[in-house]
């Protein structure tokens, strides 16, 4: 009887699969679906801890739902699935594409070594994959207003139907699983498919409707909290979209469904511009002039601890560090500290934030690091710099969300939480003295902007 290899990767779910439909049917009547897992130490060992440790939980609730049939295998993909189809016979190997420059070059290799054995691609990890939305002379987009129009345009699929009962093949051995990284106090959200749905009901039916006010506000519980879920594909967007095709009408939805296109947006910059991923998008700023030596290396670890003594900076690092995870706002306001106030180059922090993120994905990331450092595809005409001090006043009006991550400056009236040197008694004890002067570290950053546009 026919067997198929369902390979997982960034699909960690059952419902709305389209590769899973496709390994049923190819297994047909009487075959079976064998669901693997490859340990590849290109992608596993460089990702930070707190994504290792996602991973694995999500993989334990995956081999739950599967009946314990989850095979997990070491090494190159390369090498593992070839043997694996050699050990059962398999007549396939389906995957949901991977549009990731590395995952593109491994899925090629691994396609080559299977020789005669089809790898089957079906559905993609974004409503619309990547490099299908173009312009009407078939060039990719640069900006994401005009790809967002372009996108809801082209549409996407209803999800798919959840395949039951699945003929798994539940006695393939297993390597041993890697064990999971000690995160200590890190708290990551509950891994796996049905969590991500019940996160995802629970923002839909309770918070959804407020998100347009509520998703700039770091102080409250305003957004999904579901980037790590998409990320590993837990839930696909499709899934979200149903739903909110539902709501239609609304600012908020309206909103919500640009942050998803916003998703598929950097996907698509990275499919068209895999070097992105490491390059300047736009070359013009290449030149740019940084900052070293140890004074900038002792500036650079402040703002890694949350010690640069501007609350709000302070508060989004700290949340790094004991969440994975920052809202958003607050990701543009430490990334610009970084880049215009510390003068350090944005793949510096993009790194650091891949290595601490549970939601670190190369598109969102990178390209939300290059949008910060205007070397990517924000379309202002000026160069932007944030003020972490008015930032902090307009969108943590009443302090709640620098008092939750920065105790020293919890006893402080929220008129001085922002500006706590503005306080009748100083910045109160244990808490920094800010470590620049922003109105100086601003001008200098726009001189050098100045100096690169001249050449
Ligand atoms: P919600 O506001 O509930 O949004 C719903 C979903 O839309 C998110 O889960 C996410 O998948 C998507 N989304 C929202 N905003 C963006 C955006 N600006 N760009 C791309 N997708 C978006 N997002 C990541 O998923 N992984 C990253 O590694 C990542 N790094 C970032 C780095 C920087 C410097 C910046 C400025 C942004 C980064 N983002 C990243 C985007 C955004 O900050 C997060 O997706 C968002 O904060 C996740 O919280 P949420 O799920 O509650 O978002």
């Amino acid at each position: 009887m026919p067997t198929a290899l369902l390979w997982f990767r960034r699909d960690l779910r059952l419902s709305d699969h389209p590769a899973l439909l496709a390994a049923v049917d190819a297994a047909g009547p009487g075959g079976s679906v064998v669901p693997v897992f490859v340990f590849d130490d290109r992608l596993y060992g460089p990702s930070g801890e707190p994504r290792r440790r996602f991973l694995l939980d999500c993989l334990a609730e995956l081999d739950a739902s599967t009946g314990g049939a989850l095979v997990t295998r070491t090494g190159d993909p390369a090498a593992v699935l070839p043997q694996l189809v050699a050990e059962l016979d398999a007549v396939s190997v389906h995957v949901t594409a991977d549009a990731g420059p590395y995952g593109r070059r491994r899925d090629q290799a691994v396609e080559r070594a299977l020789g005669d054995v089809p790898l089957v691609r079906t559905g993609s990890p974004y409503a619309v994959a990547p490099g299908r939305v173009v312009k009407r002379d078939g060039t990719p987009f640069q900006v994401f207003t005009p790809f967002a129009r372009a996108w809801r345009e082209h549409g996407w699929h209803s999800p798919a139907v959840r395949p039951d009962p699945v003929p798994w093949q539940g006695d393939v051995r297993s390597d041993d699983r890697p064990p999971p990284p000690d995160l200590g106090d890190v708290q990551l959200p509950p891994a796996g498919e049905a969590a991500a749905l019940e996160a995802w009901h629970r923002f839909r039916d309770e918070r959804l409707l407020g998100y347009d006010e509520g998703r700039n506000t770091p102080g409250t519980n305003g957004t999904s909290r579901l980037s790590a879920y998409l990320k590993y594909g837990c839930i696909h967007p499709r899934t979200l979209l149903a739903d909110l095709a539902a709501e239609q009408g609304s600012e908020s939805v309206r909103r919500y469904t640009d942050e998803l296109a916003w998703r598929d947006f950097y996907a698509d910059v990275l499919w068209h511009r895999p070097d992105s991923a490491r390059e300047y998008l736009k070359p013009e700023l290449q030149g740019m002039g940084y900052d070293s030596g140890p004074d900038a290396e002792q500036l650079v670890r402040a703002w890694e601890t949350g010690r640069t003594g501007f609350p709000i900076v302070d508060a989004g690092m700290r949340q790094l560090l004991g969440e994975a995870y920052v809202h958003n706002r607050v990701r543009m306001i430490v990334a610009s500290f970084l880049v215009k106030d510390l003068h350090q180059e944005w793949t510096l922090g993009a790194r650091y934030f891949m290595q601490h993120l549970v939601d670190g994905d190369l598109a969102s990331n990178n390209h939300g690091w290059q949008w910060v450092a205007g070397t990517g595809t924000d379309a202002s005409p000026y160069y932007r710099v944030f003020n972490p001090i008015t930032q902090g006043k307009k969108f943590d009006p009443d302090g709640s969300y620098v008092k939750r991550w920065v105790p020293e400056l919890r006893d402080l009236d929220a008129k001085y939480v922002h500006e706590p040197w503005t306080a009748p008694g100083g910045v109160p004890a244990g808490y920094p003295e800010p470590i620049v002067d922003h109105a100086h570290e601003r001008q200098v950053s726009l001189d050098r902007y100045a100096a690169v546009r001249a050449r």
